[in-house]
């Protein structure tokens, strides 16, 4: 379909290109080019350094971060170019990027949210102990020049209907853009971000406008918790149990089900666990594809499809709903934190200790968790739930995961940018961590053991998510959902009960051996959790628990 206005606009404006007039879409490319060009040397700097040009391939990886930097600078840049608000907005982004600019490239810093903070909370005197000399060059060379040539320029808008055709047309070939720069170096984007985490933070303007933006935002809000399941209460089954219950929640990291042996995995990578009377399920599927979502969604109420972070903040947990009822709980960490699910609850990092035999320089190995567990467990109250949340097969680095005489399958990836290695050096590498989860796992299994004199003891091990291990070219995880591969979001999941717990909870085990290949998800933790500790409260939903039907 032809488009009149558009053409002939087009045309004026293609005549013009070097006149102070220019279309909108122009005028776009050219403020994305200038600061791509003027305000980024620090951004380039470090690129070049953690992607250096070897070979051809790299060299043209190098052009595509380039090039795709410019691009979601002009997505950006789209988005104030509308008439009237342009200049004032641009004029106000050009004199603090000059700043930005100064401060990275003299300092080396990077604009954070918390640097956004302190700018604001500062006062005059702090202020003008910064400036001198170059900054005021800065200022006037980066904002002042560039805010004074923007009044020379006439940006041609075109009727409202124009101007929309203008940005779909924009968007639509910058979104075409960025799928032809990334498609032939998926895997190398997913490594070089994963090991560059701060370069982004370098991109200038947009990090300072996304830290403004969330400074902005928190400070707006401050997060009242909403209490969860307060009727909670253990109920009749409970008061008939002879001895107090002791549970342990296991919560794994980027463990992928299809490479546990008692999945079916051709590699032994489990036989600790597998000489263990566990019930195994092997449909069971994550509620995201990265920890910060996986671990707040699995410890909620809210079912995967209702999920979002800002609900599952703004309440309480399936802990909390443990606490009402009055079960003692108590979170271990050997991860990155319990992501607020765990807030209200005691809680113990373990990451830091420095112990020769469970620990290297560097961090601690998973059976960290276990260290000490009788003298923790000890001095909590009546029923107890002890969430240990591991370190388990996290990557890219899975060959830090255990320690070296722990190495059973050879040859192992070394390095952490994985395409660097042969698809089994990687899988060797990550098998390995899965064999030294199992080995933690057994060793909590067998120490549970040795307190069922005193308590009905059970276990429940799940993962957070899988891992793309190099299929289809991906690496890694924290694909969206909704694209994100089957290896990302396939989860080991396993029960453990000793014969006292299983026998005062009136548990068919055959009956849930039966279940082994039905499908479940992170859904059915927070429900299946209620049930097997005797917990009543509205919020329990039957359907959702994988044990319900099997009790008597
Ligand atoms: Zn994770």
């Amino acid at each position: 379909m032809t488009h009149p206005d558009v053409d002939q606009l087009d045309n004026t404006t293609k005549r013009k290109f070097f006149s102070w007039q220019m279309s909108e879409i122009k005028f776009t490319w050219l403020i994305s080019l200038i600061f791509i060009c003027f305000y980024n040397a620090t951004f380039f700097n470090a690129v070049f350094k953690a992607a250096p040009i070897h070979d051809l391939k790299s060299a043209f990886f190098l052009l595509s971060i380039s090039l795709l930097f410019f691009v979601l600078n002009t997505l950006l840049v789209s988005i104030i170019v509308f008439p009237k608000i342009v200049k004032p907005i641009l004029a106000i982004i050009f004199i603090a990027a000059a700043c930005v600019a100064y401060f990275m490239n003299a300092y080396g810093i990077v604009i954070h949210q918390t640097m956004i903070q302190n700018t604001m909370e500062t006062d005059v005197k702090e202020a003008t102990g910064l400036f001198n000399g170059t900054l005021a060059l800065y200022i006037f060379v980066l904002g002042i020049i560039p805010s004074l040539l923007l009044l020379k320029i006439k940006i041609n808008f075109g009727n409202f209907k124009h101007q929309a055709f203008s940005k779909a047309k924009l968007w639509g070939l910058c979104i075409l853009a960025i799928l032809i720069l990334i498609a032939p170096f998926s895997a190398d984007y997913a490594s070089f971000f994963r090991n560059n985490k701060t370069i982004r933070q370098m991109a200038n303007p947009a990090n300072f406008i996304y830290a403004t933006i969330s400074y902005a935002s928190a400070s707006n809000k401050s997060v009242v918790i909403k209490p969860l399941g307060e009727d909670a209460k253990l109920n009749e089954k409970a008061a008939q149990l002879t001895k107090p219950t002791l549970f342990i929640v296991v919560v794994g990291e980027t463990a992928r089900a299809d490479h546990f042996s008692i999945n079916g995995y051709s590699k032994p990578t489990t036989p600790l666990i597998a000489q263990q009377d566990i019930i195994n399920y092997r449909q069971v599927f994550s509620c995201g594809t990265e920890t910060a979502v996986s671990v707040p969604c699995m410890f909620s109420n809210l079912t995967r499809a209702h999920y979002s972070d800002k609900k599952a903040k703004s309440q309480e947990s399936l802990l909390d709903v443990l606490k009402h009822s009055g079960y003692s709980i108590l979170w271990r960490d050997n991860n990155s934190s319990c992501k607020g699910t765990c807030d209200r609850v005691a809680y113990e990092d373990l990451r830091d200790f420095k112990i020769p035999e469970l620990c290297n320089e560097r961090e601690c190995f998973d059976n960290i968790l276990l260290n000490d567990i009788d003298k923790k467990v000890a001095a909590m109250n009546g029923n107890k739930v002890v969430v240990l949340h591991q370190k388990g097969s996290h990557g890219p680095d899975y060959y830090n995961r255990y320690p070296a005489n722990l190495e059973i399958f050879k040859p192992v990836c070394k390095v952490n940018k994985l395409q660097d290695c042969s698809s089994e050096e990687i899988n060797n590498a990550f098998d390995n961590s899965i064999h030294m989860t199992d080995l933690f796992l057994n060793n909590a299994i067998e120490w549970l053991k040795t307190q069922s004199s005193n308590y009905n003891t059970a276990l429940i091990y799940l993962s957070d998510h899988g891992e793309s291990l190099g299929e289809k070219n991906l690496y890694l995880h924290g694909m969206p959902y909704i694209i994100a591969p089957v290896e990302q979001k396939h989860v080991p999941f396993f029960f453990w009960f000793s014969p006292g717990f299983e026998q005062e909870s009136g548990i068919n085990r055959e009956c849930l051996k039966a279940q082994a290949e039905t499908e479940y998800s992170h859904d059915n933790l927070f429900h299946t959790t209620l049930g097997l500790l005797n917990v009543s409260t509205s919020l329990y939903k039957p359907e959702l628990d994988m044990v319900g039907q099997c009790r008597h």
